[in-house]
């Protein structure tokens, strides 16, 4: 796969079923998972799950394929279609992993427990339990950040869970079909029809071009009155959009916005949220500093990640993690330092990667295999500790050189099973979505660093993607909802 993510269709799986699983044994360790994103899932793709007992803890019983998460905001591809259950993948291991849909609340590091808390639709009612580990490997994620911006968690929506996804379609078709109602003041439509998107990252970057190309699409076909008001706005603090792809790339998506008519506000940082609009600080002309009040309709809220709680309490409790601020520090091993039985994987991990899907696959790719080592050193070792006694028994010296030269043999393998090198990431490149059919690429594999922007980089994103979805049935499911929007337009009803 593209992005080094190694997700592949069900092909590789033997048509095992919960019933032919081998059950949990009390005698091997307990490896709890916390997470089903990238890195949780990557990992327990790979991992020999009949080496330890295997729980795994999220409040989310799927894998969510991220990438395609801002083409569900306009219905062009339905959330279903990039969800993965878990369960899915689970059933196939050799040996039963135990999945339990509830939020890791705390870890005890001490006591080597997790609190778990189950909000029970059906009952009505949260329940709070304990989960043992002897081994644990952190993949929770980041939440969304506000860096304490009055007004953010109010009145605007992220783009990080398919609910985001939901509620900001929803919102697009409120604010569309209330500004055509009957007896709207001409200045309540214009904020109505003002989509804001804050923060000019990836995420920022392609939820505007994909909310424009709905415009263009379908929208404004579909809903004429409309189109003289509908805008959409990217907000950004920094000088560019898309810091972290070249200057030629950043040039080529502004000029692309441009001429879509999106507006790109840089040097632009919101500063106060409130249910109808945004203030945001500008530099003018003169070098003073501005504030101006943005009116909006919908608001998206973009501005990359923060700690949860759940991560900041574990860092409290570890003195090793006291000089980290933006997450679990972790070794070349990704053992989170102060710990030795703790691992981090993705956007909780700080291992000096930039927090992307792409680098969390690969740590928990690189987890698998050194579980799957170490499960091959324990086992190696109990049979050299069989072969010992029998070596100090053994009736006669056939026997005793038989033993002798099987330790051998051990030994050698051990060795090379303990050689595993440290974590290194791989970066494929860097890809992003920039509406009106057209995409930006990084990438560093293909002919030394390419960049490239453009229809034909569109059709490289629309590929690449396409073969970075979790299995064979997302694939097809992606496929007939582009091909479902190309011939009869998005769903618009909400
Ligand atoms: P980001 O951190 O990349 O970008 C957030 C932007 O918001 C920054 O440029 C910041 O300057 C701006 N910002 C912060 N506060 C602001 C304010 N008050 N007013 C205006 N602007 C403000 O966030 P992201 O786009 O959510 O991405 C998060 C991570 O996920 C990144 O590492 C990114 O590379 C990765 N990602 C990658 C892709 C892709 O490769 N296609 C897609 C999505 C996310």
């Amino acid at each position: 796969a593209i992005a080094g993510t190694g997700f592949v269709g069900y092909g590789i799986y033997s048509n095992r079923n919960p019933p032919e699983q081998i059950d949990p044994d009390p005698n091997k360790k307990t490896l709890v998972v916390l997470g089903t994103g990238w890195g949780s899932v990557s990992l327990l793709k790979k991992l020999d799950t009949e080496n330890y007992n295997v729980v795994v803890i999220s409040p989310r019983n799927y894998f969510l394929f991220t990438p395609l998460l801002p083409s569900c905001t306009t219905g062009l591809i339905e959330h279903r279609s990039i969800m993965e259950p878990v369960r899915n993948f689970l059933r196939h291991k050799k040996a039963a992993v135990k999945f339990y849909e509830a939020e890791a609340t705390k870890i005890d590091y001490e006591r080597r427990v997790i609190y778990v808390n189950d909000e029970s639709e059906i009952k009505g009612e949260s329940h709070t339990t304990e989960v043992p580990f002897d081994m644990l490997v952190v993949g929770v994620g980041a939440e969304n950040a506000t860096f304490g911006i009055p007004g953010v968690r109010e009145h605007s929506c992220f783009l990080k869970e398919v609910n985001d996804a939901q509620r900001i379609r929803q919102r697009i078709m409120d604010c569309c079909e209330t500004a055509t109602f009957k007896d709207q003041s001409p200045d309540e439509v214009k904020r109505l029809l003002h989509m804001v998107v804050v923060g000019g990252g990836p995420t920022g970057v392609e939820f505007a071009g994909e909310l424009q190309d709905f415009f263009e699409n379908d929208l404004k076909k579909w809903i004429p009155d409309i189109k003289d008001n509908f805008k959409v706005t990217l907000v950004e603090a920094l000088p560019s959009v898309l810091p972290m792809f070249s200057k030629q790339l950043i040039d080529y998506t502004e000029k692309t916005f441009k001429e879509e008519t999106i507006e790109v506000r840089t040097k632009t940082m919101v500063k106060n949220v409130t249910d109808k609009y945004i203030e945001a600080e500008f530099t003018d002309a003169n070098g003073q500093k501005q504030t101006e009040k943005i009116p909006y309709g919908l608001l998206v809220w973009a501005t990359g990640n923060a700690l949860r709680p759940v991560v900041k309490d574990l860092m409290a409790q570890i003195p090793a993690q006291k000089d980290s601020r933006r997450g679990l520090a972790v070794n070349e091993y990704l053992v989170v330092k102060g710990t030795e039985n703790v691992w981090a994987v993705g956007d909780c991990a700080v291992a000096g990667y930039a927090p992307t899907g792409q680098v969390a696959a690969q740590e928990g790719a690189f987890l698998a295999r050194l579980f799957n080592q170490m499960g091959k050193t324990e086992s190696i070792d109990l049979e050299l500790k069989n072969l010992s006694a029998v070596q100090e028994t053994a009736p006669n010296k056939e026997k005793r050189d038989e033993a002798f030269a099987r330790i051998k043999d051990l030994q050698r393998r051990r060795r090379r099973v303990n050689s595993m090198g440290p974590f290194e990431y791989s970066h494929q490149g860097s890809l992003a979505y920039i509406g009106s059919e057209k995409a930006v690429a990084d990438i560093s594999w293909l002919t030394g660093n390419l960049a490239s922007g453009g229809t034909l980089t569109y059709f490289f994103w629309l590929s690449a993607y396409l073969s970075m979805c979790f299995s064979t049935r997302n694939r097809i499911l992606v496929i007939m909802d582009w091909t479902k929007a190309k011939v009869f337009g998005r769903d618009v009803s909400r």
